[in-house]
């Protein structure tokens, strides 16, 4: 079997059923889903909160201003927009933007479970406090944005975290954008890192305190920061 071509097409499998799903409120006032999209082979994702009003309209995630600075933030990086998947905690915007409940939230983990499952990403960089709690409840955005988490997952096994403030959060507010901006410009390194962690996944393990191995969230709170 074709590994490329299955990526691919199970994804947008996987988005025509999201297109069409009923398990939460939120399907009656959508006007239409927002599965995700971006590269299925990409060795980074990107999870936000929710589709808002443009998103809604154009069933594309990041499509408003947020979307805008969100893109500039993967270029700051030397990346394209295309090169990486970008998808959210729920798929159907909620009414007036408010945040989703935790019932949709649950409705929705399925799919978004599935699709990290496909596309298996190196690292998740989760956008804002809904996408972190999701992953990591007992985390903080305020505390924990910028360091590698590490997490076990069933059916997805260890999961690479990297929390950040939500684009539309930092949009506004000068120092929240420049703590974003500096955080997003660690993301190459920590993908160097993790690429060499990867070949030495057999090599005896080592007590290199720069390692994102020894930056887990079971060490809190004494655990040695990457940077
Ligand atoms: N905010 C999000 O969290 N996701 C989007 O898709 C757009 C804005």
């Amino acid at each position: 079997m074709n590994k490329k071509v299955d990526k691919k097409s199970l994804l947008e499998s996987l988005a025509q059923k999201i297109k069409t799903c009923q398990k939460c409120r939120l399907c009656q006032k959508r006007t239409q889903a927002v599965p995700g999209e971006g590269d299925p082979f990409s060795k980074i994702m990107f999870i936000g909160e929710g589709p808002g009003k443009n998103e809604d309209q154009q069933g594309r995630p990041f499509v408003g201003a947020a979307g805008k600075f969100l893109g500039q933030l993967i270029e700051s990086i030397g990346l394209k927009r295309e090169d990486v998947f970008i998808a959210n905690v729920v798929k159907c915007r909620p009414p007036q933007n408010r945040d989703p409940f935790p019932d949709e939230v649950e409705a929705c983990w399925p799919w978004l479970r599935k699709q990290i499952e496909v596309i298996t990403p190196q690292i998740i960089v989760l956008l804002g406090r809904h996408s972190l709690a999701r992953f990591i409840p007992s985390a903080r955005i305020s505390a924990d944005h910028g360091r590698v988490l590490r997490k076990n997952f069933e059916n997805l096994g260890k999961v690479i975290f990297f929390p950040c403030y939500h684009p539309a959060a930092a949009l506004y507010n000068g120092s929240l954008r420049a703590t974003l901006e500096k955080d997003f410009k660690k993301i190459p390194k920590i993908l160097e890192l993790l690429e060499k962690e990867l070949k030495n996944e057999k090599a005896p393990e080592t007590n290199d305190s720069a390692s994102p191995k020894n930056n887990s969230i079971h060490q809190r709170p004494s655990q040695p920061t990457l940077f």
